[in-house]
């Protein structure tokens, strides 16, 4: 929880690559081509190869499609192409049976193999209930007994969306329903002593699978002989860069865990797109193991045989978070700029004014681009915008940056580490961030300098370098607790880090462990000149801290365009899904199983719908994850066969096999038919 520390599991092989155990964490991709088309198959997975990609999973629907991963893969190899090959299985056991022959891992969904999924409500009783995971031991053993013949790894995949009725009958769809779904399955290969499985945990809702993957873990390194490796994945993600920062918020909070041994970026886009962002993602991980010399890039060390288990995972009994059930920490509210901050109120979102304050048309331009005075209420825009006090003259710079701003000069505040200036400070803006640099004597002086009758709230930020992960929460603990005392009320704490999601942990371990309550803003701060590491990082750090419900304001500072830097904020709100600013748009990447324009579809419903805030629509290409993800979406355009579409309202079908071309106007027609329309209104 405090320090980066990966999970030892056991090693699986795909064939001439291996993952877990000590090998790098891998990148794998998917075709969305149909399997039956060896040609586009083929050629898609070359340039998939030839964008690095190191896993290739092929979907297999029917016992045709996976004779036909015979002839993809010998064109493949032919080409010296040796990237292992994944087949996905839904449904078909005797699909599953075929390309077992051909691949180097399978993956099934135990919501749908060998299991009834209707998507009834139906209860079971205790004997119905046992005498399905008689059938599935039936059905199942087979195919393990298959693929260990054949030398074939398997990975256990579950989807939050296409749980099986059965355990949604007794977990409801649920993070321990999923769970307890792959380890029945991983129960059966066990007991037949097939040890080269995997899993995965998948959900489009960040929260949830992230959850879902944190309980797998406990529960199945406490009951199954060894600690198996994980395959992460945010599924049914989007585009663009709302699915790149799910994505990354996803993975990236799992491998901050040390957890994951291969991962999925999902776009609704070529899949050759999802290598960059799967690599961006993992990265630091990878790089960590180098540097640190303990694990070697590619080395095939022995199967991992010992437990390494709940031992170096035991949870301290003070805790800033719950890992497996999502709890807002508690803060108390303050306003600042016209806003209320912390307590239930939504995070807020603050970024910083590049420009110098001594070029004051440079200043006030950057201020009214990222405030966008005049716009509605809720628009896309910074609600705080910052600006750095260097020196006297700065402040005369403000005060003109402020007169010109008029009414939205509000939302500008300033921070600085002089404390003349800091006092100086209390009285211009409404918040003053005090730097507090690491290894400069503090001054208790400071704690005289302001109360609650000065114009500014006060947010000290630490700014941290060299020190361990535990000396900021320290400083600011012992500073907030003087200022409770002193009965300030005004204040917000915060850090600048590169190790962003530890050290805020520690930060909400210590104001726990004392009942503080001051709200927190959640800063981050990269310099980095790569558009996607900006996204990605930032994703990563300030999502991961979010979905675990840390924070009460965003804050941040990138190398990207103003407009890019404020929706990125919002985006991260979004995906943490604590802050809906627009509508939410789930959709899959495609596969063979997708008979329309998926990407044209997403595009089109994109562009009609994309200002309804907090909306949900699932876009599916098939019924596969369909019908179950539809509960999570208020509105559903799921696909039913070539160039057909059916709506969904909820998770009840409410108009099938419509015409493609029919289907968006009729999807705009049922959500103003259901009362949930507003008609668009500016924004930037
Ligand atoms: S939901 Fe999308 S990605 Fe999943 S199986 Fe269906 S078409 Fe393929």
């Amino acid at each position: 929880m405090y320090q980066y520390r990966r999970r030892l599991t056991r090693e699986v092989v795909f064939g001439t690559l291996s993952l877990g155990g000590y090998q790098p964490i891998r990148v794998e991709s998917m075709t969305n081509t149909h399997t039956l088309d060896t040609a586009a198959t083929v050629a898609q997975c070359r340039r998939l190869y030839e964008a690095g990609c190191e896993i290739i999973r092929l979907t297999v629907p029917a016992e045709k499609d996976a004779e036909n991963l015979r002839n993809i893969r010998e064109q493949l190899r032919r080409d010296k192409i040796e990237t292992p090959l994944v087949a996905d299985i839904h449904f078909s056991a005797r699909a599953a049976l075929k390309a077992v022959e051909f691949v180097e891992n399978i993956r099934i969904n135990p919501g749908n193999y060998a299991n009834s999924q209707k998507f009834s409500n139906n209860d079971y009783s205790d004997e119905e209930y046992q005498k399905e995971i008689e059938h599935v031991r039936l059905e199942f053993a087979p195919l393990v007994d298959k693929a260990r013949e054949y030398g074939v790894s398997m990975r256990i995949g579950t989807n939050h969306g296409s749980l099986s009725d059965r355990i949604v009958s007794r977990y409801g769809n649920s993070p321990e329903g999923m769970v307890e779904a792959a380890i029945e399955f991983a129960r059966i290969c066990e007991e037949m002593g097939y040890h080269d499985i995997l899993f995965s945990m998948k959900s489009s809702n960040v929260r949830v699978m992230i959850q879902a993957y944190r309980l797998l873990v406990q529960q199945a390194d406490a009951e199954l002989r060894y600690a198996y490796p994980l395959h992460l994945g945010v599924t049914e993600a989007g585009d663009g860069d709302e699915g790149r920062v799910k994505s990354a918020m996803g993975i990236g909070a799992l491998l901050e865990d040390g957890l994951g041994d291969t991962i999925r970026v999902s776009l609704t886009e070529d899949p050759v797109n999802e290598v960059p962002v799967g690599f961006a993602i993992v990265k630091k991980y990878n790089d960590f193991h180098l540097v640190k010399g303990d694990r070697g890039h590619g080395a095939l060390k022995h199967v991992v045989e010992s437990r390494n288990r709940l031992s170096s995972h035991a949870l301290p009994s003070v805790t800033p978070f719950n890992p497996f059930c999502y709890q807002r920490r508690v803060a108390s509210q303050i306003s600042l700029a016209g806003f209320a901050v912390g307590g239930d109120s939504v995070p807020r979102v603050e970024t910083e004014v590049h420009a110098s304050l001594a070029d004051s048309d440079a200043v006030f331009a950057e201020a009214v681009q990222r405030l966008a005075p005049g716009k509605p209420e809720d628009t896309i825009r910074s609600e705080v915008v910052s600006v750095h006090v260097n020196s006297e003259s700065d402040l005369d710079c403000l005060d003109d940056l402020l007169g010109k701003l008029g009414e939205a000069g509000r939302s500008v505040v300033a921070s600085t580490s002089d404390l003349v200036l800091f006092s100086r400070l209390l009285d211009k803006v409404s918040k003053v961030r005090f730097d507090i640099v690491e290894g400069e004597r503090f001054e208790h002086e400071m704690l005289q300098l302001f109360d609650n009758e000065r114009l500014a709230s006060v947010e000290f930020c630490f700014l941290h370098k060299e020190t361990g992960n535990s000396i900021p929460a320290e400083i600011l603990l012992h500073l907030a607790e003087k200022l409770r005392k002193q009965g300030v009320q005004r204040l917000l704490f915060s850090v600048l880090s590169d190790n962003v999601v530890f050290v805020y942990r520690r930060l909400v371990q210590a104001f726990n462990s004392k009942s503080i309550d001051y709200p927190l803003i959640v800063r981050f701060s990269s310099d980095a000149a790569d558009r996607l590491e900006s996204v990605i990082d930032s994703s990563v750090q300030e999502g991961t801290l979010f979905c675990d419900g840390i924070g009460d304001m965003v804050a941040l500072h990138t190398t990207l365009a103003v407009d890019d830097e404020v929706k990125l904020a919002f985006n991260i709100l979004q995906g943490a899904r604590i802050r809906m600013s627009k509508t939410e748009f789930i959709s899959c990447p495609g596969c063979g199983r997708t008979y329309f324009e998926l990407e044209k579809a997403v595009a089109a419903i994109k562009q009609r719908t994309s200002h309804l805030k907090g909306l949900k629509i699932g876009i599916m290409g098939c019924i596969v994850n369909g019908p179950g993800e539809m509960a999570d979406a208020d509105f559903g355009y799921v696909g039913a066969g070539k160039n057909r579409i059916s709506l969904y309202v909820g998770r009840e079908c409410v108009a099938e096999n419509i015409a493609e071309e029919e289907a968006v106007d009729q999807l705009v027609a049922l959500i103003k038919e259901r009362e949930k329309w507003v008609d668009p209104v500016d924004a930037i």
